[in-house]
C-alpha cells in the first residue's frame, strides 16, 4: 500500500495541464478533442477523487489517465479548526515529502482561502515565521491549484467537516483566493500565473479574476509584469514600513527595490489597469506603529489609488516582534483616515490554531526536526 503511493505521488499531476495541453495530450492518444473537455469538466466542476468516476469516458480511457497521473498531489497531513470553526488550516504533504499550508477562512458572504506559492519563503522579513524558515523550493501549477481543489471539495460536500463544520449555509464554493500563505508569488511568477490561468477558466472552475489577490513584498519587475497580464487580478504589496531605512530592516528586498522604484511600479501597474491598489501594513508594537510612521505612510500614497489594509500581526513564537495595542491600531487608523485613504482593519483569524504565515508548519517542524507530526483536530 505504501509503496503504491508512493509511485503514485511520483506521477505528474492533472492539475499541472491547461485545458489546451490535455487537448493535445488526448488528441495524441487518439482520442477526439472533447474528451478533454470532459475531462476538464470533471476535475473543476466535479472535484473528481478518481479518475474511475468520470462515467462519461470510456473505460480504457480512465485507467490510462490514471496511470499517467495524480490526482492527489497533495496529502493533508493535519487540519486544525478555530475554535469558533470560521477558520481552518491545513498543512499538506507534497510528493517530495516538503510541507505547505493553506488556510480556509470563512465569512458571511464569502470563503477566501489563503494559498502558498512555494516551500518556504526567499525573502526572509524577520517578522514573519515562513521567512525564519528559509526557502526550499517553487511550488508547480499543480500543487497550486490543487490546494483550492482540496478546500472546493470539502465547501461543495454538504456533510463535510460534521461537528467541526463552521454554521455557514451548503453547498457552497470557494469565492476568493489570495496568494498570502508561504511564499512570494513574484518569485515563483509563470507557475503562479499559469495557476491563475486555470482557475479563472471558464469552462472548468471558473473563478472571477477580481476575485483574486496576488500579495507581493515588491519584486517590482512582477508588478509591472502583472500590470500586462490583461486580467483583472488584485495587486496587494506588503509594505510595512513607509520609509527605505526600517522598510530596509522589514522587508530586505527593499535593499534591491526601494520604495521610490517600487512606487515608481506601482503607479505604472494602476495607469495601466485603472485598479485600486492595497496596501498591507502589519502593525508591531514600538516598532512600526507609532503616529510619525502612519503619517509618513499617508505622505507616501499621497494621490495613489490605494487601500490601506492594517494588519494586527499574529505573535510568534521566538520572535521580538510583537502585536501593537489596540489603541495604537486605532490611532494609526484614524491618521490614515484623516489624510482621505481608505482604511480597513484586518480581522485576526485563526489566532488560536497558528494562522499566520509559516505558523503551523513552523511549529509542527519545530516539535520533531524535520519530521512532520500530525496534530489533533482543535474543536469547541
Ligand atoms: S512576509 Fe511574505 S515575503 Fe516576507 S518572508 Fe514571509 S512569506 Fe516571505
Amino acid at each position: 500500500m505504501g509503496q503504491a503511493m508512493s509511485e503514485k505521488e511520483t506521477l505528474r499531476c492533472v492539475y499541472d495541464l491547461t485545458l489546451d495541453e490535455l487537448t493535445a495530450l488526448l488528441v495524441s492518444w487518439g482520442e477526439p478533442a472533447y474528451r478533454a473537455r470532459q475531462v476538464w469538466e470533471w476535475l473543476y466542476r466535479h472535484y473528481a477523487t478518481d479518475f474511475m468516476q468520470m462515467t462519461n469516458l470510456p473505460k480504457a480511457l480512465r485507467h490510462r489517465l490514471a496511470e499517467a497521473f495524480s490526482l492527489e498531489p497533495l496529502r493533508p497531513v493535519t487540519e486544525i479548526v478555530s475554535q469558533n470553526r470560521w477558520t481552518r488550516k491545513c498543512l499538506f504533504a507534497l510528493p517530495d515529502g516538503e510541507t505547505v499550508e493553506t488556510v480556509l477562512m470563512l465569512y458571511e458572504k464569502r470563503r477566501t482561502l489563503c494559498i502558498s506559492s512555494q516551500v518556504g519563503c526567499g525573502m526572509a522579513c524577520p517578522f514573519c515565521a515562513t521567512g525564519l524558515s528559509g526557502f526550499t523550493r517553487n511550488l508547480h501549477t499543480g500543487e497550486i491549484v490543487a490546494q483550492v481543489i482540496h478546500y472546493a471539495r470539502w465547501l461543495a460536500d454538504p456533510h463535510a467537516g460534521g461537528a467541526d463544520a463552521a454554521p455557514i449555509s451548503r453547498p457552497t464554493r470557494v469565492t476568493n483566493v489570495v496568494f498570502m500563505g508561504m511564499g512570494e508569488p513574484m518569485a515563483n511568477y509563470d507557475r503562479v500565473w499559469r495557476a491563475i490561468r486555470i482557475l479563472v477558466d471558464k469552462r472548468g472552475f471558473n473563478l472571477g479574476a477580481r476575485h483574486i489577490t496576488v500579495s507581493t513584498v515588491g519584486i517590482v519587475p512582477g508588478i509591472r509584469r502583472m500590470a500586462e497580464e490583461g486580467l483583472q487580478v488584485r495587486l496587494a504589496v506588503s509594505l510595512h514600513a513607509a520609509d527605505d531605512a526600517l522598510r530596509d530592516e522589514l522587508v530586505p528586498i527593499n535593499r534591491t527595490y526601494p520604495l521610490r522604484v517600487l512606487m515608481d511600479a506601482v503607479r505604472y501597474y494602476i495607469r495601466k489597469t485603472g485598479r485600486r491598489v492595497t496596501f498591507e501594513y502589519a502593525l508591531m508594537r514600538d516598532v512600526n506603529d507609532r503616529p510619525e510612521h502612519a503619517r509618513a505612510l499617508a505622505q507616501l500614497l499621497r494621490g495613489v489609488l490605494a487601500h490601506v489594509n492594517l494588519i494586527p500581526m499574529n505573535p510568534v513564537e521566538g520572535s521580538p516582534y510583537q502585536p501593537s495595542t489596540r489603541q495604537a491600531t486605532a490611532t494609526f487608523a484614524r491618521i490614515l483616515e484623516d489624510a482621505g485613504l481608505p482604511v480597513t482593519v484586518r480581522l485576526r483569524r485563526g489566532i488560536d490554531i497558528n494562522a499566520g504565515c509559516g505558523q503551523l508548519r513552523r511549529h509542527i517542524l519545530q516539535v520533531d526536526g524535520r519530521q512532520v507530526m500530525p496534530l489533533p483536530v482543535v474543536s469547541s
